[in-house]
């Protein structure tokens, strides 16, 4: 099925979705969709405008054309806490943690969200909020061991080694309790042993019922994570299917001829 028909297990639909920086097309005319509990990757050369459609996706920038869906709500151009709240989460391609705070502190500023938010029942600490506060700490307790971080809970965020700086990101994005969760090269930089763990987080992720979108520049990754490709290049779709139709795909493989890596 190619995105043209209507796909009824989609929980994103991006249709004729453009963004232009200046003269640059980064996102240009872009359909397709994302079915509930795939893990679906997304590839494509480097500046093809992979996280420009990440950055649309969870309405930190806004397009010139075409329309965001979360299963049937219309989600363009929506202010970014507004997308989080429907449940769409991320991480990014470059690690963002802020250098005083422990992986506690890190992961619960993404429970904000479910806490309301708001300043006066945290100023007066009503009960309703100590409630909200104990539920939010007992689910970073949860995240944090099953990301397996409990025991690094203390320690400064930024301190840990490159592999947990991601797993605190990711234990940070699910504390919005996404229904999609949107990772922008989150093994890039990562050895082969950090790269095997996370790959297996993710399918955990995935089992927990959450869907995923990656954008990945490692094909053993995508092959063997994902179950179904969809491939871009100037900001364009050039070809959509599963893992074992796009390895051998003529237009994949001269799209990537004569580059010194396959970069997604
Ligand atoms: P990818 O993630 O696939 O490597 P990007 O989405 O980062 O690609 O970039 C796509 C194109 O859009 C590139 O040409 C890039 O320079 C341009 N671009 C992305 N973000 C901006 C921005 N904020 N301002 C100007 N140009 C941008
Ligand atoms: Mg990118």
């Amino acid at each position: 099925m190619n995105s043209e028909h209507v796909n009824d297990s989609a929980i994103l639909t991006v249709t004729d979705l453009s963004r232009t920086f200046g003269g640059v097309k980064a996102v240009n005319n872009l359909s397709f969709s994302v079915s509930e509990n795939n893990i679906h990757a997304i590839i494509g050369p480097n500046g093809a405008g992979k996280s420009t459609l990440f950055n649309l996706i969870t309405g930190v920038i806004t397009p010139n054309q075409g329309k965001i869906q979360l299963v049937n709500q219309d989600i363009t151009s929506l202010r970014p806490d507004k997308i989080a709240e429907q449940g769409v989460s991320r991480t990014f391609q470059n690690i963002r943690l802020f250098p005083d705070m422990t992986v506690f502190e890190t992961v619960l500023i993404g429970t904000y969200l479910l806490t309301g938010g708001k300043l006066l029942p945290a100023v007066f600490r009503t009960k309703h909020f100590r409630n909200k506060e104990r539920q939010a700490k007992e689910r970073i307790e949860e995240i944090l061991k099953f990301v397996g971080l409990w025991g690094m809970r203390h320690e400064y965020a930024a301190k840990l080694s490159y592999g947990n700086q991601r797993r605190v990101e990711i234990a940070r994005a699910l504390a919005t309790n996404p229904r999609l969760l949107l990772l922008d090269e989150p093994t890039a930089g990562m050895n082969q042993k950090e790269t095997k763990e996370l790959m297996q987080l993710f399918s955990e992720v995935n089992k927990q019922g959450i869907t995923i979108l990656i954008i990945a520049h490692d094909m053993h990754l995508v092959n063997t994570l994902s179950n179904q490709i969809t491939v871009i290049n100037f900001g364009e779709k050039l070809v959509e299917g599963p893992p074992e139709i796009i390895q051998s795909h003529p237009a994949v493989i001269e799209a990537y001829m004569g580059r010194a890596e396959v970069n997604a």
